[in-house]
């Protein structure tokens, strides 16, 4: 059973009228699912509260095509024909005995209504957030009555759909209650603007408005960002944050506190540790007496406990680590938190809602996937055979391929060539920010660790007739992929001209410790960490680096892990010279001549080497020699051998992590599975 000293996590807190059976609460968070994939994301949400989160929350719901969120893909809650789809996630968080609750939200000047055309609105004349060329307008005071009116209906919409918590959000200079509450958003010279108790009226309205339509029934939660981390020019909370949250402390029934904008409320670990928003917590407590819930990436439970002790906060609340282990809470209920599988802060969650598809998580490959293919986080269906499998190579593929077909039953054999288990993320643990990323291998090595079906082989190169004679019926190949050292990528179609003419280096160089010259040109075609993190490194060693890519922005792809700006920062920062929208056109002696992207125009910066970051290649020569014996392996017994991972086709951890488990969900069972359950949407009766 559980350490006692946990005891505290388990206990259970008033929110207005519902009492949550534990500590944990799964605050609201966007999962590219929402009103287009109903069910994924009731199915979603009901694992969590399987898990054993007291609470679990919806993402952002629109209330009124006024304040639309399209592409992103939120939940909807318009009109009385969106409360279907809600109550079945509000019931099937219910049927695991959790709390529902639901992040109304009008979003304002941040939301462009792309979908429904309508004007935003406004504190102040504005343009919106994005770059979409449409101004927001001020709020009028019937606006304002307007938008009242829209959140009581959809407050009462929620309650009828069976959630138990209902919030007024006011977070991440996203809802517009917020930026009334910010000088630079409010201008207004009215009774809504001006002093902090006139900015704070629409928020005081929205919460008293909840509280009388739905306080007897529901708890009323406020989502408030009480600082922006952008020094005097945004919200602070030694200055009006602290103030604003006097002003309405004993209003909600329970606080959600957080920072804004969402890229520092989910920072990634390569910018923060555990605990990161502690210090936008503290004091608070001593304000209210409502309880509050706050955020910080916590996967360790002591660290929970020591928030709660310390009265910093009274629930633990967490987006990414259940996202990452939804079984969390049971998990240190039932004495087991050293099987958490702990986030590893990387982001891949977000891009989900970036690219408004299904979430998706580096650790766990069963995320957006509950409802449509059936998997569970924690189950797995057991083994239809006695089979054997081999699996070769320890990254992330092989590593979770072994683990689930342990899990399944199988008798397994992981081989790997080194003597150290985890594959690329070995070295790419020691970039600068990315040690958290171990956790990949940490879990699944500790997992295969409990299995006794499953056996490693450690410093084992496995040739073809290696595989032949170890008997195994399934054979997984895992064997990973290597930079390339020609430039070939997505700019560069052909291998680069001048190859013989300056030290050509590769990431898996750099990583594997090569002498590294005093001045180095990095060209990055990759477009996520990877280069980026090695500019960032080489300058740690002293060396002087240019970073050229075609892109206008550094690692231009982690926009959607909302960390470009702090990379480029970084970069900035540490004396990196940035050269954007430019190719190489050949390499030559002493340097590199780029074109630029646009015009074609050529110039010549100077280098002792180059370092390629540009695309990687497939290892694959052990399956191709498989390949090529047809007999041999049918002599041997061999009935499958499935690339997997990166020997596949090189792309992220989640993606290796993912490719491993389904392939392991899927041995001795069907090969079909491209396709999955998904909604169709409803035919309106009349069509012309
Ligand atoms: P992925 O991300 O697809 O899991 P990685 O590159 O991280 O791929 O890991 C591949 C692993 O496979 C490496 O640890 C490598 O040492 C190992 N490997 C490659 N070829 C063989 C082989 N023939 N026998 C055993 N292990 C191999
Ligand atoms: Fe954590 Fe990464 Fe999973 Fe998101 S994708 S929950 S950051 S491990």
């Amino acid at each position: 059973m559980r350490d006692p000293k946990y005891d505290i996590l388990f206990e259970p807190v008033q929110i207005g009228p519902v009492k949550t059976k534990n500590r944990f609460y799964q605050v609201p968070h966007c999962n590219g699912m929402g009103h287009v994939h109903p069910s994924a994301m009731a199915g979603m949400r009901a694992v969590k509260a399987e898990g054993g989160w007291g609470v679990v929350c919806t993402e952002e719901c629109e209330i009124s095509p006024l304040s639309e969120f399209s592409p992103y893909i939120e939940a909807r809650l318009w009109e009385d024909r969106d409360v279907p789809a809600l109550a079945r996630m509000a019931d099937a968080v219910h049927q695991h005995g959790s709390l529902a609750g639901i992040e109304l939200a009008f979003n304002g000047y941040s939301a462009p209504n792309r979908y429904s055309r309508e004007i935003p609105w406004a504190p102040s004349n504005t343009p919106v957030r994005s770059y979409d060329p449409v101004q927001a307008r001020a709020m009028t005071a019937s606006d304002i009555r307007e938008l009242r009116n829209l959140h009581r209906a959809a407050a009462l919409r929620a309650r009828d759909a069976g959630f138990d918590i209902i919030y007024v959000y006011a977070g991440h200079d996203l809802g517009l209650p917020f930026h009334f509450l910010t000088p630079r958003n409010n201008r207004r010279t009215d009774e809504y603007g001006g002093s902090v108790e006139n900015r704070v009226r629409l928020l005081r309205e929205l919460i008293e408005d909840t509280k009388e339509a739905v306080g007897d029934r529901c708890g009323v939660a406020v989502r408030l960002a009480v600082d922006e981390q952008s020094g005097r020019e945004g919200l602070e909370k030694s200055g009006d944050g602290a103030a604003i949250f006097s002003l309405l402390a004993e209003l909600p029934d329970l606080w959600d506190i957080n920072v804004a904008d969402w890229s520092n409320d989910s920072i990634t670990a390569r910018f923060s540790n555990e605990g990161f928003q502690e210090e936008f917590l503290t004091g608070l407590k001593a304000l209210t007496s409502k309880p509050i819930v706050g955020v910080g990436r916590f996967t360790s439970p002591d660290t929970m406990v020591s928030q709660i002790r310390r009265g910093v906060l009274d629930l633990i609340g967490a987006a990414r680590p259940s996202i990452a282990d939804p079984f969390l809470p049971r998990k240190i209920e039932t004495g087991r938190a050293d099987e958490i599988r702990e986030c590893i802060g990387c982001n891949i969650c977000v891009t989900g809602d970036h690219t408004s598809t299904p979430v998706r998580c580096t650790q766990n490959p069963t995320m957006g996937e509950e409802w449509r293919r059936g998997w569970h986080p924690e189950r797995i269906q057991p083994k239809r055979s006695d089979s054997r499998a081999l699996v070769i190579g320890s990254g992330p593929a092989g590593l979770e391929c072994a683990r689930a077909l342990g899990t399944r039953g199988y008798d397994v054999a992981l081989v790997e060539a080194t003597r150290t288990l985890g594959g690329r993320l070995v070295r790419e643990t020691r970039l600068p920010g990315l040690a958290s990323w171990g956790r990949v291998i940490d879990y699944r090595v500790d997992a295969i660790g409990r299995l006794e079906n499953v056996e490693i082989y450690r410093e084992s190169q496995l040739t073809a007739d290696d595989v032949m004679d170890f008997g195994a019926e399934h054979v997984f190949v895992a064997t990973g992929s290597r930079w390339r050292n020609d430039g070939l990528g997505r700019e560069i179609r052909y291998p680069l001209e001048g190859l013989d003419q300056i030290k050509v280096l590769t990431p898996d160089d750099v990583l594997a410790g090569a002498d590294l010259p005093a001045k180095v040109v990095l060209f990055d075609d990759d477009h996520y960490y990877m280069g980026s993190a090695l500019a960032e490194l080489l300058r740690m060693k002293g060396i002087e680096v240019t970073f050229v890519t075609p892109a206008t922005d550094v690692s231009a792809w982690t926009h959607n892990t909302l960390e470009q700006h702090r990379i480029q920062k970084r970069l900035l920062e540490l004396g990196v010279q940035i050269i954007t929208a430019h190719s190489i056109e050949r390499l030559v002696s002493g340097g590199v001549s780029l074109s630029c992207i646009y015009t074609g125009r050529t110039k010549t910066i100077e280098g002792e080497a180059v370092l390629l970051v540009t695309s990687r290649e497939p290892e694959q020569t052990l399956y191709d020699q498989l390949l090529s014996k047809a007999a041999e392996r049918e002599a041997a017994g061999i009935r499958t051998v499935k690339l997997i991972g990166d020997c596949n086709a090189p792309g992220t951890v989640a993606a290796a992590v993912y490719a491993g488990h389904r392939a392991a969900r899927l041995t001795d069972g069907s090969d079909d599975n491209v396709y999955f359950k998904r909604e169709l949407p409803a035919l309106d009766a009349a069509f012309i």
